[in-house]
């Protein structure tokens, strides 16, 4: 990702790499193309500017304008239609000809599509069409055995490094589309799933669920929420509110399994799905939670104590689909906070429960 905010400034890095290696196997290939039409001092001048300065005076001019993006695409065309005054300047020498205009299309197509591409035929046109005043065509000189050889390396190194540079691109935007899909299912504050990531798992865990025989342990959701969140940042600020939320996704993720999913649904609420559980072993776990919570002690602020309040909810055959479950535990959150806060209540109606409210 760019870090400067310009607009192409690593097309720029990139195409300075790659227009230093064409450029200076373009000049191998144009020099062996001209030297037996004997040009003129100005024309080896040119040449040795094209092959050897060009590709830095163009990566500066693109770093220093304001949008480098658009400076790369002038560079581009201006790359293009000196090819196209050499390709002239060698009186259409048929192999360094084709190699010229070839990899110049590659090098146009790779970096911006079927409109770069055209643009650079047209100023190849422009060029050929310039070089053309410049240099008349005389005959068309067949392409010798030292021409071809000159050829060889822009033929054969060019495509790897534009492959190479292509292959680094993709790879790379590979690696940020996976970093920006975790972020976008992370949340920021606790590093915990996000409302959305956790849903989708939910959806997931209540389809396997029912795949299941319905005698088995398949397992519950809790619904975790702060006792009197406003009050503490109120009280203490939000600097210290943020600092309970952080301690809770920590506590959350160092003292549940593996398999268990826990997100922050949002504000001080927040969602464990707990896997191939009994009722009365998820209950266990979220009071064991619900306890050490509550002796936890915070360096900024000794006095502050804070309790949970937790609706758990175990999975059940005649849900018609995730929302029911999960409504559920929403509604047996809602009996905790009614009835006195601080506290793990869960469904009175299933079977060997010891206790519906802990
Ligand atoms: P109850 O016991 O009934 O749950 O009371 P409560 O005060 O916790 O009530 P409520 O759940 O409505 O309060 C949630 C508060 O959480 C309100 C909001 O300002 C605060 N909050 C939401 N997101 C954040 C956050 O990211 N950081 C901080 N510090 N506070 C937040
Ligand atoms: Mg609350």
């Amino acid at each position: 990702m760019q870090k400067t905010g310009k607009k192409g400034l690593s097309l720029a890095r990139r195409l300075y790499t790659s227009r230093i290696l064409g450029l200076a196997l373009g000049l191998l290939l144009v020099s062996a193309a001209v030297y037996p039409l004997d040009p003129a001092p100005w024309v080896w001048g040119l040449l040795l500017f094209n092959g050897l300065l060009w590709p830095h005076l163009s990566y500066q001019w693109a770093r220093r304008s304001a949008v480098p993006y658009h400076a790369e695409h002038r560079n581009l065309l201006i790359d293009a239609l000196l090819g196209g005054f050499w390709v002239a300047a060698m009186q259409f020498n048929p192999l360094p000809t084709a190699v010229t205009l070839a990899m110049m299309s590659m090098n146009n197509v790779a970096i911006g599509g079927l409109r770069f591409l055209l643009a650079g035929a047209l100023a190849q046109v422009a060029g050929i069409a310039l070089g053309s005043v410049v240099f008349p065509l005389t005959s068309v000189p067949m392409t010798s055995p030292t021409q071809l050889y000159a050829c060889l390396p822009l033929l054969c190194l060019y495509p790897l490094a534009l492959g190479w540079i292509c292959f680094r691109q993709a790879y790379t935007l590979g690696r940020q589309k996976r970093e920006l899909l975790a972020l976008s299912r992370t949340d920021s504050l606790t590093g915990l799933l996000n409302h959305g990531a956790w849903k989708d798992r939910l959806n997931e865990e209540f389809q396997r669920c029912l795949r299941h025989p319905p005698d088995e342990a398949l397992g519950a959701i809790a619904l975790i929420d702060i006792d009197h969140f406003k009050a503490i940042n109120d009280t203490y600020g939000h600097g210290a509110g943020d600092v309970v939320l952080r301690q809770l996704g920590k506590l959350l993720r160092q003292n549940l399994r593996a398999a268990d999913i826990v997100g922050r649904y949002g504000g001080d609420e927040f969602c464990v799905i707990l896997p191939d559980l009994t009722l009365h072993k998820a209950v266990q776990a979220m009071d064991g939670l619900r306890e050490r919570f509550a002796t936890l002690a915070y360096e900024q602020d000794p006095a502050l104590k804070v309790s949970l309040s937790i609706g758990l909810a175990a999975f059940n055959p005649a849900y018609g689909d995730a929302t029911a479950w999960f409504n559920d535990a929403d509604q047996l959150l809602y009996e905790a906070k009614s009835s006195g806060r601080n506290r793990v209540v869960c469904q009175r109606h299933l079977p060997k429960l010891e206790a519906s409210t802990v």
